[in-house]
């Protein structure tokens, strides 16, 4: 779970993951949903560097090992993947800013990764029309958004696939997915949610205060 980044679009604050949403951390909630899936193992929380005893102690009551995260995503997500136990196979990369991704998001990815697929994103038809703009904001051309997907978390993968990915990778990329892709490898999609939406910008916390206040803070999803 790549925790570690600072969270600008949020505004000035605790880097994203100890931001408080409905007076608890971010990851808190993160690695609380995790934990309510059936097919969860361990989870391995790459946080930012300066806060590791604080996140160690918020998440004492959970089966979770936190490391030091990376400048980048991908870093994170590298220094993750270095702490996962010898025998783990399959690996989830979850967002903690999509903290609220419905159980059965979680368990469909799970499913295609048993079924023998080796790398599996959730996504979601794009609702809005697209537009592809110029340098100065002007409209070049509009895309169109049939066979386009937004693509959430988790993103679950054998774990080989993952690390020759990678050990591979020559540049940044924002999912884990595109590295996937850049070694040629074939990515099966399954069903995303809205409610796996990630905490970038102030209104998300609205968002996330709602679904909570729906929800109530402890309620298993799906219970
Ligand atoms: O910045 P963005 O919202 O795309 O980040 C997605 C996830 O990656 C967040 O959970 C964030 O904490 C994490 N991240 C990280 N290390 C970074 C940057 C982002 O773990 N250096």
């Amino acid at each position: 779970m790549p925790a570690a980044g600072i969270g600008s679009r949020l505004g000035p604050g605790s880097p994203k993951a100890l931001r408080s949403v409905a007076g608890e951390p971010l990851l808190l909630h993160a690695v609380r949903r995790l934990a309510a899936c059936p097919s969860v193992g361990p989870v391995v929380v790459a946080a930012p560097p300066d806060r590791l005893p604080e996140v160690e102690s918020l998440l004492a009551a959970y089966d979770v090992t936190v490391v030091a995260g990376g400048a980048e995503r991908q870093e994170s997500v590298a220094a993750g993947l270095a702490a996962l136990p010898d025998e783990v196979e399959l690996v989830l990369v979850h967002d903690a800013a999509r903290a609220f991704v419905p159980v059965e998001v979680v368990e469909q990815v799970v499913a295609a990764l048993r079924s023998g697929a080796d790398a599996v994103v959730p996504v979601l038809p794009v609702a809005d029309t697209v537009k592809r703009v110029d340098v100065n904001g002007e409209v070049v051309a509009t895309v169109p958004r049939e066979d386009l997907r937004t693509a959430q978390t988790p993103q679950g993968f054998r774990r080989s696939v993952l690390e020759q990915a990678h050990r591979s990778a020559p540049r940044q990329h924002t999912d884990d997915a595109a590295l996937v892709e850049a070694i040629g490898v074939r990515i099966r999609t399954v069903e995303g949610s809205p409610e796996a939406f990630k905490v970038t910008a102030p209104f998300d916390l609205v968002l996330a205060d709602a679904l909570i206040a729906r929800d109530g803070p402890r309620r298993p999803p799906g219970g």
